[in-house]
């Protein structure tokens, strides 16, 4: 059995949705499971309808709900041709509009658009989606068949981050999924929603459909998890900065782990951690263009040869100094200043520290102002924005000592502000003026990765 999720813009109108069945097919040999995500932009739709409700904006409202009926309407013309099926999602559709006119209805009264509200509205983005592929699908002979997800994901009432109770998940999933698939169905179901144990609707967190599929995937020990989207996999770099980026075949969990945190865009490792957990293998796959394998993402890789992985980066950081202002042992020191961190909830990305003086790289600048004054109790504060962060990561960067020097000449005449070794051995970073990124990011990916001489550019990991 394999879990196959498709996001958003692989399912975002009927060509897209055509290209999925295939993928499906190709794969009906393994029993695939199918999460999908609502068609692209309709969960910040209908999130902009519980704001707009609350604010008591009915024609604008309106608007939405109808550009949101239309939009699925054109996918039923389009993907379904039976009459009978045809005129149920229709109905379907219209069933839907009018609850969310009610929802929307209420929460105008109340004058508050609560997360309770907002969890039921943003589920219908995925439960229209998947009604209509489903149908799509034994339209294109595939035997398959809607299963309600609130079944199964049964979470806490945390709402809008509503977290799954495992124990349930497990057991409610195997009822749901398991028969289907033995039939020999292919089971079509939403990733992001669940529900209560009272069975109110709840979401999981945005982007957390590729959660879902790790998660169920994981339970039901599929052989393979396969996250569509619409680019190529993980690459060396953005691809609007290097033009040449090179696609990544395989890499380990916590070099994607430590890419996202740095702002590679593709998926959230998080999101995939019962999968690796598991040791089940997860593909990020283009739905674009089936035919290329995509990026695997391992627990760990026992013989690769590459050094550096791909070069990520972070705009919008600002860099704050200190100094100690007293004679401060150093564990002192530092305690006090992270202690100002976690009072305002401020995540330092990054840190170099000496004695008496620390300068951390932060992208959350909202209590900054508060902060030093805090900070100014016991050292010299200075903060300087408009920086960036970016870093090279790989696992193997720690096995290769000469890399450091590879990538320090190639910054040569870039400023760095700051350096930092993550502790993990994966990443190198650099501070950099944020008007730098794009040179600094090229000179490394020139030096890494598009020297033909350079070592480390195994066939097995990149394209
Ligand atoms: N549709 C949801 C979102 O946009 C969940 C997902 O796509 O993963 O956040
Ligand atoms: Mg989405």
């Amino acid at each position: 059995m394999i879990v196959m999720k498709f996001g958003g813009t692989s399912v975002e109108d009927s060509s897209a949705i055509l290209r999925v069945i295939e993928i499906v097919k190709s794969e009906l040999s393994r029993k695939p499971v199918v999460f999908v995500s609502a068609c692209a932009g309709v969960t910040n739709q209908l999130l902009r309808i519980a704001n707009l409700s609350a604010d008591s904006k009915k024609g604008e409202v309106d608007d939405l709900i109808s550009t949101i009926k239309t939009r699925h309407e054109k996918l039923v013309d389009e993907l379904i041709s039976s009459e009978l099926p045809k005129n149920y999602l229709k109905g379907k559709i219209s069933v839907y509009a009018h609850e969310l006119r009610n929802l929307s209805q209420a929460i105008a009264i109340l004058g508050e658009a609560t997360n309770v509200a907002r969890d039921a509205l943003a589920a219908y983005g995925e439960r229209l989606s998947s009604m209509i592929i489903a149908q799509a699908m034994e339209e294109k002979e595939v035997k398959a068949t809607l299963v309600d997800a609130r079944e199964f994901m049964i979470t806490n009432s945390n709402y809008t981050q509503a977290v799954p109770i495992f124990d349930k998940v497990e057991k409610n999933a195997k009822e749901s999924l398991m028969p289907p698939i033995l039939q020999g169905y292919v089971p079509v179901t939403q990733g992001f929603i669940g529900a209560t144990e009272k069975r109110i609707t709840t979401t999981i967190g945005r982007g957390g459909s590729d959660y879902s599929a790790a998660l169920i995937g994981s339970m039901l020990d599929a052989d393979e998890i396969q996250i569509w989207t619409d680019v190529d996999g993980v690459l060396t770099a953005d691809p609007s900065i290097v033009k040449d980026a090179r696609r990544i075949k395989k890499m380990t969990f916590s070099e994607a782990s430590e890419l996202s945190y740095f702002g590679a865009k593709v998926l959230h490792p998080l999101t995939i951690l019962p999968a690796i957990e598991k040791d089940i293998p997860v593909y990020v796959r283009n739905s674009r263009n089936p035919s290329y394998r995509g990026t695997l993402i391992t627990k760990r890789e026992k013989s690769d040869s590459s050094v550096a992985k791909s070069i990520a980066y972070k705009e919008h950081i600002t860099l704050v100094n200190l100094v100690s202002s007293r004679m401060f042992l150093a564990h002192d020191f530092l305690e006090e200043v992270f202690e100002v961190f976690n009072k305002y909830k401020t995540i330092a990305h990054t840190v170099a520290t000496s004695e008496v003086s620390i300068s951390v790289a932060v992208d959350d600048t909202t209590n900054l102002d508060e902060m030093k004054k805090e900070f100014e109790r016991f050292a010299e504060v200075s903060s300087s924005n408009g920086k960036a962060i970016v870093c090279v990561v790989g696992e193997n960067l720690r096995n290769n000592p000469g890399i450091v020097g590879r990538i320090f000449s190639s910054l040569d005449g870039i400023r760095i502000n700051m350096i930092s070794l993550g502790a993990s051995e994966i990443n190198i970073g650099f501070v950099v003026d944020e008007n730098d990124i794009e040179p600094a990011v090229r000179a490394l990916h020139d030096e890494l990765f598009s020297n033909p001489l350079s070592p480390g550019l195994p066939k097995e990991i990149f394209d």
